[in-house]
């Protein structure tokens, strides 16, 4: 870290600025293979809290990838870096007040055990996309296993670059035998159960 740089105490804490919002932030990080579903669910669980009058935000790979991220390739050392970046982006967010959803494949153990330590307890949720290789390569939503296979792509996590699954993950979703809907109601049921939201109807 550099020198001489001092941590400002902001007047307005983080708990305040969540009472206003009337809600608890928290981080949902969504991790797991390419076309597992990290999109497709974490878009689907923002629209869900949306509607329900929830502050929300969302990062997604690629997303940052154009921009906060645009220096960082593939590489184990890129790779840990942009986990980096994203887990205090996301931290950020959560201090604003939000509700965070995170979807990144985030293959290494010790990267999402860094970003769930610069949360308080019970605030990180990891959510497991538990879906199979065997489907993922299958949907091949953006032709990437496809070019992996061919040796177009280097490092493609799940073909030449590990995944390490999580041990204790807070919420597991297998999509190759949940629907989308199962999903949400999996999630939002978890979130009412841990009093991070509240039942709105
Ligand atoms: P990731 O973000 O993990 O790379 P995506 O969400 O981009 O994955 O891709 C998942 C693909 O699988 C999408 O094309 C989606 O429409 C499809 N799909 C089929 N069934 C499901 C399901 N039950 N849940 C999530 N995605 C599904």
């Amino acid at each position: 870290m550099a020198e001489n740089i001092v941590w400002h105490d902001h007047k307005i804490t983080r708990a305040e600025r969540s009472v206003n919002k009337n809600q608890k932030p928290c981080l949902l990080w969504f991790t797991g293979l390419s076309g597992s579903g990290k999109s497709t669910i974490a878009n689907a669980l923002d629209v869900a809290l949306h509607k329900r009058g929830y502050h929300t935000f969302l990062l997604d790979g690629d997303n940052v990838r154009h921009g906060l991220c645009e220096d960082l390739g593939f590489s184990d050392e890129d790779r840990v870096e942009n986990i980096r970046r994203i887990g205090e982006v996301s931290k950020l967010f959560a201090d604003a007040g939000l509700i965070v959803l995170s979807a990144f494949i985030s293959p290494f153990t010790s990267d999402r055990r860094l970003v769930r330590k610069l949360f308080p307890a019970g605030e990180f949720i990891e959510v497991f996309m538990d879906t199979p290789l065997a489907t993922c390569e299958e949907r091949d939503p953006k032709g990437l296993y496809h070019k992996a296979r061919a040796g177009e792509i280097k490092h493609f996590t799940g073909i030449d670059s590990p995944y390490e699954a999580p041990s204790h993950p807070e919420v597991s979703l297998d999509t190759s035998s949940m629907s989308v809907d199962d999903c949400i109601e999996a999630l939002i049921t978890y979130l009412l159960q841990r009093e991070l939201i509240t039942r709105k109807d």
